[in-house]
């Protein structure tokens, strides 16, 4: 056999499962292997096979680099211990003074990031609606340096406009980041609309089995890859070579998830809307979502997440969420198995009970990571707890 190593003119599952990846050059073997080593002999000091230490760099971590990079069809990567670990590494690279403009609903962890550690450093932050383009420009300012834009949003599954804001900020020599950890490489690319950077948690779909937490930053753009380099090396940001191992193999099924996790969604999207218990459903892939025509435009499916509003307020909810047996009540999202959760006590109870109120993160409201598992099973047994809601 020919020993490939270009793998940017093939289709998604092709680079999914190669791109990065050959065999050792050692044994054949052909998964990489766990280099499972802090350090590497020198022949004579400075003369050294590429890797001196594993915070810097390990071969596992760099097959899945090589890989992330493949997914977003981009020229560079890195992978970090955790998708706060990523943001960390990017707004690592700012300086006191520097303006982050950042959307009004994103991951809570990346808001605490910001709120809690990089305010305290000097970094300035404001939060806008991005679905709103014309709020977005007004916004920038003269120190802005970042815009920080997650879409579709958690949990209320809003959608930004990635190319229409990227070309304001070109205009206004901020660099984009998108968070695209909620639609996938797989479903949108945000780099060929034109945004910088790409930041992942690989905890969710990427690593999609619920087993390993990890983060990524990818671009094309040599500069800042850099300085996120530097970043996750100064300050330690690094993911173990098990971890990568594990990200890479849930990789290599991304696009064989995604498409049953779309299916899947959208069935249950539309049971939900039909429901007499559901008062309201959110999903980019409904005629009903504000946002539904962008999504169909930006995106190449409406993703995994659902969220919607039960109808009894908190009563009901608890219920509900009391009586799933094949959605587990839980945190966290983009495995295998369906996941469900109360955004208002759950992940989101550290963003302000004034803002939650002001994005519709109610008692009533509901998210669900819709997985893998049979589409009746899983409407059966929403069907069974919601009988169970209303009957208290
Ligand atoms: C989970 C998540 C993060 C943070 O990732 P960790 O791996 O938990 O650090 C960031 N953004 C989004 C959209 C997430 O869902």
């Amino acid at each position: 056999m020919v020993l490939r190593t270009d793998w940017t003119e093939t289709g998604f599952g092709t680079r999914a499962i190669h791109a990065g990846q050959e065999p050792d050059p050692v044994t054949g073997a052909i998964m990489t292997p766990i280099y499972q080593s802090s350090t590497y002999v020198q022949a004579s000091p400075g003369d050294f096979k590429g890797y001196e230490y594993s915070r810097t760099s390990n071969p596992t971590r760099e097959a899945l680099e090589g890989n992330l990079a493949g997914l977003e069809e981009a020229r560079y990567a890195r992978a970090l211990a955790s998708g706060c670990a990523g943001a960390t590494a990017i707004m690592g690279a700012l300086s006191a003074g520097d303006h982050v403009l950042c959307g009004d609903d994103v991951y809570g962890g990346t808001f605490r990031l910001m709120d809690k550690v990089f305010a305290n450093l000097g970094v300035e932050f404001s939060f806008v609606d991005q679905t709103n383009l014309d709020a977005v420009r007004a916004a920038l300012r003269p120190e802005t340096k970042l815009c920080w834009i997650e879409t579709p949003t958690n949990p209320t599954l809003k959608i930004a406009d990635i190319a229409g804001i990227a070309t304001l900020c070109r205009e206004a020599q901020v660099t984009s980041v998108v968070d695209n950890t909620f639609a996938t490489p797989y479903l949108q690319s945000p780099l060929a609309l034109g945004a910088d950077l790409v930041v992942h948690s690989t905890t969710k779909y990427l690593g999609g089995h619920s087993d390993v937490v990890g983060g990524a930053v990818v671009t094309n753009d040599e500069a800042w890859i850099e300085r996120v380099q530097f970043v996750l090396n100064s300050m330690g940001l690094n993911p173990g070579p098990q971890d990568c191992f594990l990200t890479l193999r849930g990789t290599k099924t991304l696009h064989v998830r995604m498409d049953r996790h779309v299916r899947n969604a959208q069935a249950v999207a539309h049971y939900l809307e039909a429901h007499d218990q559901v008062s309201k459903v959110i999903y980019p892939g409904l005629p009903s979502h504000p946002q539904y025509e962008l999504a169909q435009r930006q995106m190449r499916g409406p993703g995994g997440m659902i969220s919607f509003h039960i109808r009894g307020g908190l009563p009901a909810a608890r219920r509900f969420l009391e009586a799933v047996e094949v959605f587990s009540l839980a945190e966290s999202l983009g495995g295998v198995e369906s996941l469900i959760e109360h955004p208002a006590i759950m992940t989101h109870a550290s963003v302000p009970p004034e803002t939650r109120e002001a994005l519709g993160i109610a008692d009533d409201f509901i998210r669900i990571s819709v997985g893998i598992e049979d589409e009746r099973d899983l409407i059966d047994d929403l069907a069974q707890a919601l009988a169970t809601a209303e009957h208290a």
